[in-house]
């Protein structure tokens, strides 16, 4: 898991969150025990245990969400157990404050949003009970500032984590993002094809691959300059992806190399596909500051399941078929590893 991820960062607050509060806890048990809050004291030292178990659990899951809530839940009903022992000095009362904070972080905004303000809430008739109605008058004051303060806490903690949460979607969109052509990258490719794949297999319908390599590209570069090649990427790009239906998935593979997704889609009408962008691409006069140039594309095609069972096993069938495309005058499309190779132009 890389170490920027979401699950990285939570589960390293998750872990110190652990430990520090089976410390607080060890510490509140002896507490409790002198304070007479004996049932207080023996639930802490169950906590710990908990806690302990816990711990190798979290250090290794992949869904370090779902081990939060399963530990959060226990530790917030814990301070609420504690907010209502009356043996308990009124200021336990603060470490309400812990949960928006930790809830938020720990389990995203939404259900951090409802799990903080249904303990808070039953925490909220524990205060005013002890404070308003039991407590000296100008006790009142003290709840005001932990009413307050809680609130303040849960709302700059809620705004937080949404803006968190979309920096990282941003992040998560431009890691997939080519950004010279603005359409899918490699990265995009992998999550993409994934899903597709799933989907093939759920209703054993037909996906296969379209690899696409502009033919003698360089020129372009070397006759108008990189700037304009880079141009003439972005363009052709945008011809391809118009012609596609809008199932159909396509990103840049890196340099002057497309690959395309087409879902309900065996190798032969793939190969049709296929041979209507190349015809495209080489029917597309593109412009280049005041002159104008058309390429060609050379394509390999592959399916799931006949060429290949997984993405890797597909690129590498469609990447040999696009060379031999290549070999054979390029402008064409391959679709086999017979001779079988679809029209190409005069
Ligand atoms: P072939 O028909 O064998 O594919 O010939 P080619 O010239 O297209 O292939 P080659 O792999 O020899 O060169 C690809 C060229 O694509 C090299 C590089 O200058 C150019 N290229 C790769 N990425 C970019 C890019 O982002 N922008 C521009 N302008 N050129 C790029
Ligand atoms: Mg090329
Ligand atoms: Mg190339």
């Amino acid at each position: 898991m890389s170490p920027f991820s979401m699950d990285h960062q939570r589960r390293q607050v998750l872990i110190t969150l652990m430990i520090l509060a089976a410390l607080g806890c060890v510490v509140f048990a002896m507490v409790n025990v002198e304070r007479g809050a004996i049932h207080l004291s023996i639930l802490q030292i169950l906590f710990v245990f908990y806690t302990l178990a816990l711990l190798p659990v979290v250090w290794r899951s992949r869904d370090v969400r779902k081990w939060a809530l399963i530990y959060l839940l226990p530790l917030f009903s814990l301070i609420i157990v504690a907010l209502a022992t009356p043996q308990v000095h009124t200021t336990v009362f603060v470490w309400l404050l812990l949960i928006p904070v930790t809830a938020l972080f720990l389990l995203g905004r939404r259900l951090g949003l409802g799990v903080s303000l249904a303990f808070l809430s039953v925490a909220l008739i524990l205060v005013f009970n002890r404070f308003v109605f039991q407590g000296p008058s100008e006790d009142w004051l003290a709840s005001l500032n932990l009413l307050i303060c809680g609130a303040v806490v849960l709302v700059v903690s809620y705004v937080y984590e949404r803006g968190r949460e979309q920096t990282e979607e941003e992040l998560r969109r431009l890691a997939a993002t080519d950004p010279l052509t603005g359409i899918p990258n490699r990265v995009g490719l992998a999550q993409a094809f994934t899903n597709l794949a799933r989907d093939a297999r759920h209703d054993g319908s037909a996906l296969s691959i379209l690899m696409l390599d502009l033919d003698y590209f360089k020129q372009v570069n070397d006759r108008f300059g990189h700037e304009a090649g880079d141009d003439v990427l972005i363009r052709l790009a945008g011809v391809i992806r118009r012609q596609l239906r809008t199932a159909d998935f396509f990103c840049r593979l890196g340099g002057e190399e497309f690959l395309v997704v087409l879902p309900h889609a065996d190798a032969d009408s793939a190969a049709q596909v296929a041979e209507q962008l190349r015809q495209l691409v080489a029917n597309t006069a593109v412009a280049v500051g005041e002159q104008q140039t058309t390429l060609t594309v050379s394509i390999g095609v592959a399916e799931l399941g006949r060429d290949g069972k997984d993405l890797g096993e597909l690129l590498r069938v469609a990447d040999r078929r696009l060379y031999t495309s290549k070999a054979h005058g390029r402008n064409r499309v391959t679709s086999a590893d017979d001779s079988r190779q679809t029209f190409t132009p005069a």
